[in-house]
């Protein structure tokens, strides 16, 4: 008899984690872990933090150790890609023209760099950063040192300009918005980051767009929208990803802003699933899809995707979860907060130690804390209990956390 063929395509970290599940739940079928990289997986946060500093090496960012796969009989496969999925044959195409038949499929194809396009923007030294190939190539820039003009004050501009900064470079940060990272965070806590990036001697240009990028064959020069030249020796381009569902919509899948599962993370079609920055995911919790673009969510969606493959109930209900380490500041925010009425603050901004509650309808959508540790399963269980609470409170350190989840968990 056969063995039955599970594919994953995507070899990062949903992907890798999504075939460690597999394994650790006794599949003992075929698995096989596409990946167009050349790289076994790895985790993305580093590419921003310690490796790019140059502070930790290759093997710390990869999600598994060296003989992982191979121990696990994980057929890893580097450097192909998947061209097309046939869901009525349950087969997909390599680039080389190879087909593969599969039982269960998982799409964990990711997502790409929204792309800057202004004049100037193919000059040599317009970079990205995404891969970990695009960090050792920033990585050798930092070495060289110099000045570096960072597009976009999101997730990847602000963790690079601090790493930047860390490795003492001059650095101008470009954003639309009159704060960075305003519409996530509201004015209190984002106007806390400009003043981290400021007092550490980042230069932001706010509410400023990108006109173009000048230079020979290299880059020298960022053009702004208000007509300021800024010198620069390389310039990184942060403005955001857009999810890589190209495959899935020619195979007639459903995809509306990301690729679209239900709460088993599995589409419409037989036996393919889809988990990571992809998938937009029913959350029965939330009531709605939802499409997470961060780590958290890479590590906890494609073990419960392997698990679903295998025929186990799931209803993948996490609340999101992410992490930034910016200079001597590292934050952790969970829940999902697209609109709020108001910020609760516990704590002193002034003291750099303190938490944020974004409330709607008076109950807590999401929590933020910032060089305050420890207090996620609280912060999560505040937000579980979808109970309206007392803003007074939430901003009384003297009323712990604990009572306070403990009190609205009774009310729910
Ligand atoms: P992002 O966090 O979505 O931020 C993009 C930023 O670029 C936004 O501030 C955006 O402003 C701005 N922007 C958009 N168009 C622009 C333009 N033409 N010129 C200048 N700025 C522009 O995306 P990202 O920073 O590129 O990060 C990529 C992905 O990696 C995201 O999914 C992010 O969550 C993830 N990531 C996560 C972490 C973490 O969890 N710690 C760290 C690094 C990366 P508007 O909002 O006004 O459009």
């Amino acid at each position: 008899m056969t063995k039955p063929m599970f594919v994953i395509v995507g070899a990062s970290l949903t992907g890798a984690k999504a075939a460690e599940e597999l394994r650790s739940n006794g599949f003992d079928g075929r698995v096989m872990l596409v990946g167009a990289e050349p790289e076994r997986p790895y985790e993305r946060p580093p590419l921003t933090k310690d490796y790019l500093r140059g502070e930790s090496g290759r093997a710390k960012a990869y999600v598994h150790p060296d003989g992982f796969y191979e121990e696990q009989e994980i057929e890893l496969v580097t450097g192909v890609t998947v061209t097309a999925i046939d869901p009525g044959a349950s087969r997909v195409t390599l680039h080389d023209g190879r087909t593969l038949g599969y039982d269960r499929l998982l799409i964990a194809t990711g997502a790409e760099p929204r792309r800057l396009h202004v004049p100037g923007a193919d000059l040599d030294g317009v970079c990205y950063l995404r891969t970990l190939a695009d960090c050792d190539l920033l990585r050798a820039r930092l070495d060289a040192g110099g000045r570096v003009v960072v597009v976009g004050g999101g997730w990847i501009g602000s963790e690079f300009a601090a790493s930047a900064r860390q490795r003492g470079l001059e650095v101008t940060v470009i954003d639309p918005q009159p704060l960075p990272n305003e519409r996530i965070f509201g004015p209190g806590v984002a106007a806390f980051y400009r003043d981290v990036h400021r007092q550490h001697g980042i230069e932001l240009l706010l509410g400023e767009g990108v006109d173009g990028f000048e230079g020979d064959r290299a880059v020298a020069r960022v053009r702004t929208a208000s007509g300021r030249r800024i010198e620069c020796d390389f310039a990184v381009v942060g403005i955001g990803v857009v999810p890589r569902t190209g495959l899935a919509s020619d195979a007639g899948l459903e995809v509306s802003n990301g690729i679209v599962v239900d709460a088993k993370l599995q589409t419409a079609a037989p036996g393919i699933f889809a988990a990571g920055d992809v998938a937009h995911a029913w959350h029965p919790f939330y009531g709605q899809r939802i499409r997470v673009e961060h780590w958290a969510n890479a590590l906890n969606q494609g073990p419960a995707a392997a698990r679903a493959m295998l025929g186990q109930p799931v209803g993948y209900d996490r609340i999101p979860y992410f992490y930034s380490d910016q200079y001597d500041v590292g934050m952790e925010y969970s829940g999902y907060a697209p609109q709020w009425d108001e910020v609760i603050f516990r704590g002193d901004r002034e003291s750099g130690e303190f938490i944020a509650f974004w409330l709607r309808g008076g109950r807590v959508a999401a929590g933020m804390n910032v060089n305050v540790w420890d207090v996620n399963p609280q912060i999560e269980a505040l937000i579980r209990a979808q109970q309206p609470a007392e803003a007074a409170a939430l901003a009384d350190p003297r009323v712990t956390l604990d009572s306070l989840a403990g009190e609205l968990a009774a009310g729910s």
